[in-house]
């Protein structure tokens, strides 16, 4: 088996050579997926998981506008359209200097096997660019958002592809990218996700990748018989994902004690209470502050400069920032600290070696294409509201996020679960993912 695996690597390694995080992403997939391919005979001999690696389609553009001083700046923007064997794509648009081709491909390759696990009519894809929205004037980032829209139009649509926010992309570019669509195309329509509630937006969406996060770490907890009322909790980021993780996780009772950002992280030993929390949302959302300024309104609070917060002794980690933001030695770290439960909101935020030391200790670990599934769930049912022209209540969007949270950890549970009881919600997740999208292909012949 192992060199079925590496004689498969090979071949994505001679094509994706210069891509470390994407040959990363489907290294993780082909452990667990090619040995279930190996003993179910219908996917022999299909080469199928060779064609889920090449993206379907893979779009590179030229972004040019305008400063505010009157200088030119060139970007480049993408749409990877990975996989559209049982929806539309469906994917983040990231806005940050870091993205490249390999980033977008990793997340676009984890999002086709997430959005297969909510188990709604959703392909998957990725997009974005390497503009750096931070530093600039709201009216740059519109230039920018409406100057990437011209040309990204042509690509996606509500039948089509369907972009959301990420890294980088929130309610303000969301915007601006949507009134460009609109203007463009003259229609109304479900083309992006991650609206304002009163142009078509969901209740709840902004919150679902933290909730739905949490919700999963809960379902895991419950396997043990423990909850997270007086965990001690430490989270990355304090984006989106790592506010309402945040939010949720003291919520339920939880002790949340760190934050970050891409400077260093704050450690209250006190906790980060709701009024806290909502300074750190006021902060980092309308003042688009640095995370340091924390420690200058709660005196308690430490700052450290340039590091990750894994080295805080906990008992649940929410890693919420960003790719291999969590190396083995965090992981034997967090492991030696008593860590007992690490549910991945942010996309790949571990390392491979980080991974294996957590499924070797067998603690309670789940994939971001597990745990973090609760943005896009939600998103896909924006996408069925605009549709229907409707709109659910908050508590109707919780309840059906925290229903598809539950049924995506049972997936786990029964493709996961080993013979001692332990579960691999790594295994779990991959295979549950590849099975709906393996057999749509299939069925669909090739193509
Ligand atoms: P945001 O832009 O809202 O926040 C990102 C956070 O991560 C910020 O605190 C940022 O700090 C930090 N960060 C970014 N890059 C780095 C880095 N290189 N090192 C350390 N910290 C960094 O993004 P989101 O919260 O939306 O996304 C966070 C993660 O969750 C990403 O991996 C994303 O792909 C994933 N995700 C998001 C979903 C969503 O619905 N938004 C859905 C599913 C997954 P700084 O301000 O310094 O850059």
């Amino acid at each position: 088996m192992k060199a079925k695996i590496e004689a498969f690597m090979d071949e994505v390694k001679t094509r994706n050579g210069h891509e470390p995080e994407f040959i990363q992403a489907v290294q993780e997939v082909a452990e667990t997926v090619i040995p279930y391919i190996a003993k179910h005979k219908i996917y022999n001999g299909k080469n199928i998981l060779l064609r889920m690696v090449e993206p379907e389609r893979l779009i590179s553009f030229r972004v040019a506008w305008v400063d505010d001083d009157g200088e030119i700046h060139v970007n480049r923007g993408y749409r990877i359209q990975m996989n559209s064997a049982i929806g539309p794509y469906k994917g983040g648009l990231r806005f940050h200097p870091t993205v490249n081709a390999s980033i977008l491909k990793f997340l676009a390759f984890e999002q086709v096997f997430k959005n297969s696990l909510t188990t709604l009519p959703m392909g998957g894809g990725k997009g974005g660019s390497d503009f750096d929205p931070k530093g600039k004037s709201d009216d740059e980032v519109m230039r920018f958002c409406h100057a990437f829209m011209l040309e990204l139009n042509r690509h996606v649509g509500p039948n089509t592809d369907v972009p959301a926010g990420d890294i980088g992309v929130g309610a303000r570019e969301i915007g601006f990218l949507f009134g460009m669509y609109k203007k463009i195309r003259n229609e109304f329509t479900g083309v992006l996700t991650g609206k304002g509630l009163s142009w078509g937006g969901s209740k709840i969406r902004p919150e679902a990748t933290g909730y739905g996060t949490v919700y999963f770490a809960q379902s895991m907890l419950k396997t043990k018989n423990e909850n997270f009322e007086g965990k001690t909790v430490v989270i990355s980021g304090s984006g989106n994902v790592a506010q309402f993780a945040a939010q949720k996780a003291i919520a339920l009772g939880a002790k949340v004690v760190t934050l970050s950002d891409s400077g260093g992280y704050i450690y209250d030993k006190d906790g980060i209470d709701e009024d806290k929390l909502a300074f750190v949302m006021d902060l980092k959302n309308n003042k688009r502050g640095r995370i340091s300024e924390y420690i200058e309104h709660y005196k308690s609070a430490e700052y450290h400069k340039g590091k990750t917060p894994w080295e805080v002794k906990c008992d649940v980690a929410l890693p919420c920032a960003t790719q291999n933001e969590l190396n083995a030695e965090d992981a034997k770290t967090l492991l030696s600290n008593g860590c007992i439960c690490v549910a991945e909101g942010a996309n790949m935020p571990s390392t491979t070696d980080a991974v294996h030391e957590f499924i070797k200790a067998k603690i309670l670990f789940a994939p971001g294409k597990a745990s973090n599934a609760g943005g896009v769930a939600t998103s896909g049912l924006e996408m069925s509201q605009n549709s229907l022209r409707i709109s659910w209540t908050r508590e109707e969007v919780d309840a059906r996020l925290k229903d598809i949270m539950e049924d995506i950890h049972e997936s786990c549970i029964e493709y996961g679960k080993q013979e001692d009881g332990f579960v691999d919600y790594v295994k779990g997740a991959n295979i549950a993912g590849f099975v709906k999208v393996a057999d749509a292909m299939l069925a669909q012949g090739v193509i």
